[in-house]
């Protein structure tokens, strides 16, 4: 085993970490908390502190930590067989049984799931299908697609694009031309306070409908988001909003793709968000809760409407011109069958929803009246607390006093781990599915500590 000493060292030395401030993390200066194991929904780092993790690793882990039944699968199918392509028809047991398991819960409109290895790759073959599609279409001119401000989609070229967060585009020369980006349905953030919900969406629609008339409808192929916008500061979406979003895509013949990364599977107390916010899609981002992160895996799930036209293109064509080596990489497909399995056997749906409703009302109950509370959300297993200078004005704290990210960082000082979202002041909280009422207790009382501690 590696000392402390050079796991530092080789870690600073030779470790290039995602989404990290370099020159900092080189310096010393940043944490870089060595993660050693975990069970439920603890961590234990090296020097053998447990934290309960609020946010599921990066909101995935949603069986929690540590199954083996999980475990025994991966190790099962890597004896039997670690790795076969699926390329030309190929395929394992364990990727047929997925697909099938990943249609029966999805909307009894998808036809087709294409597997990946995260939820990038997936919007990227996403976006291709639909280029694709319109190619076959003889309309290829129909190309533009269009995602929200504080949409998360990846950090790839396209899925960066698609992102709707500065940090993804800044020095990156993104977003790419073909992307452009309507207004995010962030209640909170109206542009006039008198708006009502209901209001507020008619105001998005308003919007949608006028950049579709300032681009031309002849030009845009597709609209993505997540059913909530979850990195860009978990905001479910006001009332009336999907339907309503719907019914301008329809009108202007344009595919819709839920980016169900984060809330597919369960984390919104349904199997799927697209189900619970009755939205039609054409195409399914999934990943995460796919396997709980047990292994990378992602997919595409395709509906019939595009699925007959993929099939002609290929009697057009020949065969499809897109594929990973890793495409259902048979020990995340294994993964995914004994996670899928778990989650129905251990009613992690149903947990989602009344776990994730007391979190909620806990969490509100207990800040929501703070007066640098401007709202606390969520839907689910899904939660935020978003801080503010000034209750009445809404207005946000300097970026350079941290905020958010003081008081993360006091949490965990009492173990507990929650995520400084990127962009504002927002605290967020996406626990495992299998959180206990007793649990949330603590999540909720070592928040309010620490906003105290912090705010006041
Ligand atoms: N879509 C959504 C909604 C996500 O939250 C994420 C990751 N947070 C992605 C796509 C990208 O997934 P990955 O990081 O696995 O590429």
């Amino acid at each position: 085993m590696l000392t402390n000493d050079q796991l530092d060292r080789w870690d600073r030395e030779n470790f290039f970490h995602p989404s990290t401030h370099l020159a900092q993390h080189a310096r010393g200066e940043s944490p870089n908390r060595i993660v050693r194991t975990a069970s439920g929904v603890y961590i234990e780092d090296r020097d053998g502190n447990r934290l309960l993790d609020a946010f599921a690793g990066l909101y995935c882990v949603n069986v929690g930590y540590g199954r083996p039944e999980i475990a025994e699968a991966i190790a099962d199918q890597a004896r039997e067989l670690a790795y076969y392509h699926a390329y030309v028809g190929h395929g394992t047991e364990a990727s047929i049984t997925l697909a099938k398991m990943v249609l029966d819960r999805a909307p009894k409109t998808m036809s087709k799931v294409y597997f990946g290895l995260g939820g990038s790759d997936a919007n990227e073959t996403n976006i291709k299908l639909i280029w694709y599609y319109n190619n076959i279409l003889g309309r290829p001119e129909k190309k533009k697609i269009i995602s929200r401000w504080r949409g998360y989609h990846g950090s790839g070229l396209m899925t960066g694009s698609l992102t709707g967060l500065a940090a993804f585009h800044n020095k990156f020369d993104l977003p790419l031309s073909q992307v452009i980006h309507t207004e995010a349905p962030y209640y909170y953030r109206r542009p006039d306070k008198a708006m009502s919900e209901a209001e507020f969406t008619r105001h998005c629609v308003a919007e949608l409908e006028a950049l579709i008339a300032r681009e031309g409808a002849d030009t845009i192929a597709a609209f993505i988001g997540e059913p909530v916008l979850g990195t860009g500061g978990i905001v479910p979406p006001p009332e009336g909003y999907w339907p309503a979003i719907q019914a301008v895509l329809d009108r202007h013949d344009i595919l819709l793709v839920a980016d169900e990364v984060v809330t597919g599977f369960g984390r919104l107390g349904t199997m799927m968000g697209s189900d619970h916010y009755g939205m039609r899609p054409d195409l399914i981002t999934i990943a995460k809760g796919l396997t709980s992160a047990y292994a990378p895996l992602s997919g595409s799930i395709v509906g019939e409407k595009m699925w007959a036209v993929l099939e002609r293109g290929t009697d057009e064509n020949g065969p499809i011109g897109h594929g990973w080596t890793y495409s259902a990489h048979p020990i995340g497909a294994a993964a995914g069958v004994a996670n899928l399995k778990l989650i129905d056997s251990l009613g992690l749906v149903e947990n989602a929803g009344t776990v994730g409703a007391y979190l909620n009302a806990r969490m509100q109950d207990a800040l929501g009246g703070h007066p640098h509370v401007g709202e606390v959300r969520g839907e689910g297993m899904l939660c935020a607390v978003e801080l503010v200078r000034d209750r009445d004005t809404t207005t946000f704290f300097d970026a350079s006093e941290k905020t958010a990210p003081r008081v993360v960082a006091e949490m965990l000082k009492s173990g507990v781990i929650a995520r400084a979202m990127p962009q504002g002041d927002i605290i967020g909280f996406a626990p495992p599915l299998c959180l206990t009422r007793e649990e949330a207790d603590i999540v909720v009382d070592k928040t309010v500590a620490a906003v105290k501690a912090v705010l006041g």
